[in-house]
Parts: structure tokens; C-alpha cells; sequence
């Protein structure tokens, strides 16, 4: 049986999202600690996580004492056994490769406590998949957190097939004390996020490209006539378009159906080079913000 308290936690992999974990874990008020074989960029997240609450005290969203508290409870280690030690959950953020994240949970299962649940912050990987030939597959869960991590509201708990009934409370009750809201998937490609978000962007592309109306007013018939807090094309663009295709190329293959079928002009705009905002063009014009 997994643990109904869960006090420490260890984060494997302190790159994007792995300090933005930390940051909530620690500032919801549980000992938060931080792993990565890379010491650089430990000690970058550490700092950053210190800059952005800093940020928040100055902007008067943080009181100084909450960030100091949170800082007190969140640390560092490059030592996996170290961080694990104790811990009742354990949050992987490595690098999107499935056989890395297998690697990782395998070494986390050897060093931790029996009870200890295992989540995976995978955005598109199967969750089953991951716990398949781990010892305790019923302690595995998605937790899919968003970028960036102390502003976004949602998280998805994504359920594999052995993820026991007990783990996936644990996951909701934790997320619940991180003021986040749950939302629960099964394990499926693309979850529920990914899989609805790129038809939507896909379409809007496909229709761009067929002329049907021009970006801004295709962003503006969602904003305004549905609501929708920003257009398909311009969150393209902040995302990413090489990002959106891979996961559009991800979902096609797996799920087959056409809608997910990468448009012609999407893999064009990538080949020469218009990411969206990071390149400085996409569906948009992006000034140079450096
Ligand atoms: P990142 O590249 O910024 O960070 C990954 C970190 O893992 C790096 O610091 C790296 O040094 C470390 N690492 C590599 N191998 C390791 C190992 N064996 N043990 C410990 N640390 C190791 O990646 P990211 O953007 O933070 O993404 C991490 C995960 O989160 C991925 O699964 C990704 O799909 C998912 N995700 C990303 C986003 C996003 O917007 N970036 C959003 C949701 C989910």
C-alpha cells in the first residue's frame, strides 16, 4: 500500500520543468529536492527558482516570508539516492526519450522505499509503457504539469494500466494541495490536452492555407466567438511549430486518424526555418524581446 501523506518529494531532472515542480512542491509546503546528473544546470535551477519567487515578492503576488519558507524546504542533490531517500512521490522531469525515463524509474525503484509512488511528467509518452518491467507498476502515474509550472492551474493525472486505485487518489489529493486542478486520463496518446488542443491548431492551419481567412482573423473568430483566451495560430507560434509538428507526426502515427495528418504548409514553415516566436516569424511577426 502507497503512503496517505505525502511529505517529501524528489524531482528527477531540474531542466524547464523539473524546477518549476520543485518551486510549487516546495512553496505548497512540502520538502521538495532537487536531482540532476548535470550539476550546471542544478545549480541554475536552483538559482532561478530563487529569482522567481523573488519576482513574485516584488510583483506582491509572494510574501516574503512564503518565499522564504519555500526556500527553506526546497534543496539540491547530485545524488539520486540521496534525493529519493524518504521521499513518498517521486517526480521524473528527464528528457522526452522513453528508454532514459525506463533507466530512471529503474534506479529510483531500486533506492526508494517500497510505498513510494513513482510519477512521470511525460507530455506524450505511454505511462504503462513506462512502469512495464519496473517492480511496482501499480505505484506509476502521469503527472502531466504545464509550462510554466507556478502559473498554469492544470494538471493531468494520467492513469496506466496497472496504476493502482491508491496511487491515483494520492496523485489528486497532491495535486489539489499544490491549488492546482486535477483532470484524470487514461493513458492514450496525446492525453486529453495535447490530442484536442493540436486538431484545433491543425485545423486552423489547413485553413489558412486554403485561404479561408487570414491568421489574425481565424485567431480572432476563437477569441471572440468562442471565448478561447488566445487564437490556435498565435499559441502555434508561442509553442513552437517544429514542437507542434512533432507531436502532430506523434499522434498521427499512433492514433491514424487524418485529423491529426501534419497540413503541408505546417511542415513547410518549419523547413525553412519559421518556428513561431523563438525564430521571430511564424503565423506572426515576433520582435526580438534579448
Ligand atoms: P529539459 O531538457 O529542460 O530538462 C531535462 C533535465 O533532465 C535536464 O536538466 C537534464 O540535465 C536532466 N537529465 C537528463 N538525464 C537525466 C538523468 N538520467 N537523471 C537526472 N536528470 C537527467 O526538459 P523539460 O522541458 O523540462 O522536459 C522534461 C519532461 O517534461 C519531458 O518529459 C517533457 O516532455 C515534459 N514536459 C515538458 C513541457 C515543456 O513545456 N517544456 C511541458 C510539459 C511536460
Amino acid at each position: 500500500m502507497g503512503w496517505s501523506r505525502i511529505r517529501k518529494v524528489a524531482v528527477i531532472g531540474a531542466g524547464t520543468m523539473g524546477r518549476g515542480i520543485a518551486q510549487v512542491v516546495a512553496a505548497a509546503g512540502h520538502e521538495a529536492v532537487l536531482y540532476d546528473v548535470d550539476a550546471g544546470q542544478l545549480e541554475r535551477a536552483l538559482a532561478g527558482i530563487a529569482a522567481t519567487l523573488d519576482k513574485g515578492v516584488r510583483l506582491g503576488k509572494v510574501a516574503e516570508a512564503a518565499r522564504d519558507a519555500a526556500l527553506a524546504r526546497l534543496a539540491g542533490t547530485g545524488t539520486l539516492r540521496e534525493a529519493v531517500k524518504g521521499a513518498e512521490l517521486v517526480i521524473e522531469a528527464v528528457p522526452e526519450v522513453m528508454a532514459l525515463k525506463k533507466e530512471v524509474l529503474a534506479e529510483v525503484e531500486a533506492v526508494a522505499e517500497p510505498r513510494t509512488y513513482l510519477a512521470t511528467n511525460t507530455s506524450s509518452l505511454s505511462v504503462s509503457e513506462m512502469a512495464a518491467g519496473l517492480r511496482r507498476p501499480g505505484f506509476v502515474v502521469g503527472l502531466h504539469f504545464f509550462n510554466p509550472v507556478h502559473i498554469m492551474a492544470l494538471v493531468e493525472v494520467v492513469e496506466g494500466g496497472e496504476t493502482n486505485l491508491r496511487t491515483i487518489n494520492a496523485a489528486q489529493w497532491f495535486v489539489k494541495g499544490l491549488d492546482k486542478e486535477s483532470i484524470l486520463v487514461h493513458d492514450s496518446p496525446g492525453f486529453a490536452t495535447s490530442r484536442l488542443g493540436i486538431v484545433l491548431g491543425l485545423e486552423a492551419i489547413r485553413m489558412v492555407e486554403a485561404g479561408v481567412a487570414s491568421a489574425d482573423d481565424i485567431d480572432k473568430a476563437m477569441v471572440l466567438g468562442y471565448r478561447h483566451p488566445i487564437g490556435p495560430l498565435r499559441l502555434t507560434d508561442l509553442v513552437g511549430l517544429d514542437v507542434r509538428l512533432d507531436i502532430a507526426r506523434h499522434l498521427h502515427s499512433e492514433l491514424g486518424s487524418e485529423a491529426f495528418r501534419p497540413p503541408a504548409l505546417l511542415e513547410r514553415m518549419v523547413a525553412e526555418g519559421r518556428l513561431g516566436k523563438k525564430s521571430g516569424r511564424g503565423f506572426y511577426e515576433w520582435e526580438d524581446e534579448s
